[in-house]
């Protein structure tokens, strides 16, 4: 294994929990987002052959349990627990990985496990915009068939400030792309992002930039401060005011009650938020905006998830 290249830790988006976690690089390519534990990370990209030795060691462990010298151990613990139907490619965007590198680790994944369901990846949308429409074909043809993109907001001033590095329409551009390939398409975006200023703008545009998307899976964060991160020194010195868990679920009501999806699982369970609403939209809308405006009416705060059990 090429001793060079640092094994990322395991971040993934919930869905991918039987998955098994193949690293292609290290840390994000866009290490600019100020809210973000990724910011200022280095990128790292893995070398083919590396991947590949993991690939075929991987391989060797599920069909007949031989264990390679020199593998890690790593792999032998995400395997043990691995369905063998999904693959998840690591890291922060593993969709930076120069494409005919990707194409081969692609090719060689399905040429060792043929039943593989499916491969997904976080992906920025500056990844998914740097790739032809054709690109993207290839890739979901090869079922890298979900890609996580993180919008945060619809809000370009919000954008802006903390670092994000595209506008509200380029966010769109890179989700219609997503989408027009053929491949499923999951969005993050995070309450509170605006501030206690911003907070009205923010949900409103929000729920517009989802509406233009109009992704597979939605999926709302809650704001959390990150030591060491440019917001949570911003906050610390009083030029950031956090929204209180109140206001981050007015942020959900508002940004529920406002997008217009075609079909869309829409979900709040992130263990970063103070309330946990889930369903698919535009179906379950009026139920998701009744749970959440009795918890609004009932101002009680054993309602909403405590500060200790909040997680990034
Ligand atoms: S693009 Fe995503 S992973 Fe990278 S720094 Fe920004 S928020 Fe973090």
């Amino acid at each position: 294994m090429n001793t060079q290249f640092e094994r990322p830790n395991i971040i993934r988006p919930p869905s991918e929990w039987k998955s098994y976690f193949l690293p292609l690089t290290s840390g994000c390519s866009n290490n600019t987002c100020t809210f973000c534990n990724f910011y200022g990370a280095r990128l790292q990209m893995r070398e083919l052959d590396d991947v590949k030795r993991e690939i075929d060691a991987l391989a060797a462990y599920i069909r007949s349990g031989i264990r390679l010298p020199a593998v890690p151990q790593i792999v032998y613990e995400i395997a043990g627990s691995w369905d063998g139907k999904r693959i998840f490619l690591q890291d922060g965007d593993a969709l930076v990985y120069p494409f005919p590198k990707l194409r081969e680790t692609l090719h060689y994944l399905n040429e060792r496990f043929p039943d593989l369901e499916r491969i997904g990846s976080y992906a920025t949308p500056q990844d998914i915009l740097r790739r032809s429409q054709d690109q993207l074909r290839e890739l979901k043809e090869l079922k890298l068939s979900i890609f996580y993109m993180g919008v945060e907001s619809g809000d370009d001033k919000v954008l802006q400030k903390v670092g994000k590095g595209v506008n509200h329409h380029e966010l769109v551009e890179a989700g219609r792309k997503v989408k027009e390939a053929g491949i499923t398409l999951s969005v993050t975006v995070i309450l509170g992002l605006g501030g206690i200023e911003g907070s009205e703008e923010h949900a409103l545009e929000t729920a517009k930039i989802l509406t233009e998307i109009d992704p597979d899976y939605a999926g709302a964060l809650t704001l959390t401060m990150v030591p060491g991160t440019p917001l949570y020194e911003q906050w610390k010195q009083g030029g950031f005011h956090l929204i209180s868990p109140t206001r981050s679920l007015e942020e959900l009501k508002i940004i529920i009650e406002n997008s217009n999806f075609t079909d869309c699982f829409f979900s709040s369970m992130h263990a970063s938020n103070y309330f946990s609403v889930r369903g698919q939209l535009p179906r379950d809308k009026e139920r998701m905006l009744t749970e959440i405006k009795e918890v609004l009416a009932a101002r009680d705060p054993s309602l909403l998830r405590p500060e200790f059990l909040r997680g990034l």
